[in-house]
């Protein structure tokens, strides 16, 4: 077990270390095996040397591993690891970013509790509340993500929860997290920040006021499109009701896509960077296209939120959106004319992706509610991933070209 054993100098000491070296070493406790690599615990169970040791582990008394919905050593090292990154006291693992967001309401939140969600969060995160949660008696209101007074004047008594993404996809609209903050805490209200877009890499919400984060590692955090989870990080008091209710639930990680995500925390800060400086490239080029009405990206200086985004982030993300003129025959057009890019709704991968929102990912939206999120026809997201700009911009010029 483990904890019998005295890791001694296998370990590394991390006291005070920085964001890079914790992404690479944070979490690891080296078996007896001395492992160089993060061992991979594929076991669904755990074998005791006495009746008496099974028993101490079952009531919790000697920490040890019973089951892997409980516990496992390589999904404990992935929460160990996002815990340091976020600067939270604890984070918990789940099987994908959606059970993040569920066992973050089922775990804090009662019948009869209110929560605020901003108008701009991913499509199932909508449906989850609009579907599910009030089904069970939660009641849900949408607010404008950067409205800082409709956020106070939406709040009700019984307001526990407010939610939002920030950046927000697809047209990167920022919220002022430290003054949510401030919002929040008058109300007694916990501020969860789903930080997807940024990663622990770009901005650290629980630093700037929040309570929770919550993390889709589908995306950034795998960053090469190959596995689901999710993870939550915060305070102990919360994170002990959400370790309760997965382990009970059993939306939890698997250990092997702890594993992968391990391997993809290791080089996050490398890759957010390189994602980062060719989407502002490609965002500053895209500005200059006669084609083009409009681009969303906050690395603009004409972005209206721009300074908001230098303060609370470090780089302004990998995804890009932009207004074509010509509605949606247009931006159809210009999809079909690219060869590179891949048509698909995902994004966090080194695979460089075009979607059309209004089509896809807000398409089930009634045209006047997409109207209201600002979703119109001839809009086109991309999202950054790690190839030559060069090729990038050659394939988006095909799209401009198709225009004549
Ligand atoms: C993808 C995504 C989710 C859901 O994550 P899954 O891992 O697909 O369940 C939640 N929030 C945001 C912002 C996302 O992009």
């Amino acid at each position: 077990m483990t904890q019998d054993w005295d890791a001694g100098r296998l370990d590394s000491d991390l006291d005070g270390a920085g964001f890079d070296t914790l992404a690479v070493r944070a979490g690891q406790r080296r078996s007896p095996e001395a492992e160089h690599g993060e061992a991979l615990f594929l076991t669904s169970s755990y074998v005791f040397r006495s009746a008496a040791e099974a028993a101490a582990c079952f009531s919790g008394e000697s920490g040890g591993n019973v089951y892997s919905r409980y516990m496992n050593p390589t999904v404990r090292n992935f929460e160990e690891r996002i815990a340091l990154m976020e600067q939270a006291e604890q984070a918990v693992a789940t099987a994908s970013g959606m059970a993040a967001i569920l066992a973050t309401v089922m775990s804090l939140c009662s019948a009869g509790d209110h929560i605020l969600v901003s108008r701009s969060v991913f499509g199932s995160t909508v449906t989850l509340c609009e579907k599910y949660l009030k089904r069970f008696g939660i009641e849900v209101d949408y607010v404008p993500l950067s409205d800082i007074a409709a956020w106070q004047a939406a709040c009700k008594p019984n307001t526990r929860m407010m939610f939002l993404e920030s950046p927000s996809n697809p047209l990167a609209e920022l919220a002022d997290i430290r003054a949510l903050s401030a919002v929040a805490r008058e109300q007694g209200a916990l501020l969860v920040v789903d930080n997807c877009f940024c990663t622990p890499a770009l901005q650290k919400p629980l630093t700037l006021g929040a309570d929770i984060v919550v993390h889709s590692a589908t995306k950034y955090i795998d960053g090469q499109g190959r596995c689901l989870g999710g993870v939550v990080a915060g305070r102990k008091e919360h994170m002990q009701e959400l370790v309760g209710f997965l382990r009970t639930a059993g939306p939890t990680l698997s250990p092997f896509n702890a594993w992968v995500f391990l391997k993809g925390l290791e080089t996050l800060r490398l890759r957010m960077r390189a994602h980062c400086e060719a989407a502002q490239a490609l965002a500053e080029w895209l500005v200059q296209q006669p084609q083009v009405e409009h681009v969303y990206y906050a690395g603009l200086p004409s972005h209206p939120q721009h300074e908001l985004a230098k303060a609370q982030q470090s780089a302004f993300g990998a995804v890009v959106s932009f207004e074509l003129k010509g509605g949606r025959d247009a931006a159809w057009r210009f999809i079909d004319a690219t060869r590179l890019l891949s048509i698909t709704a995902n994004l966090g991968d080194s695979k460089s992706t075009i979607t059309h929102p209004a089509t896809t990912t807000h398409g089930r939206l009634t045209p006047e509610a997409r109207a209201a999120a600002g979703i119109r026809d001839g809009l086109i997201r991309l999202a950054i991933g790690l190839e030559e700009v060069a090729d990038l911009k050659a394939d988006l010029q095909r799209g401009l070209d198709a225009q004549r």
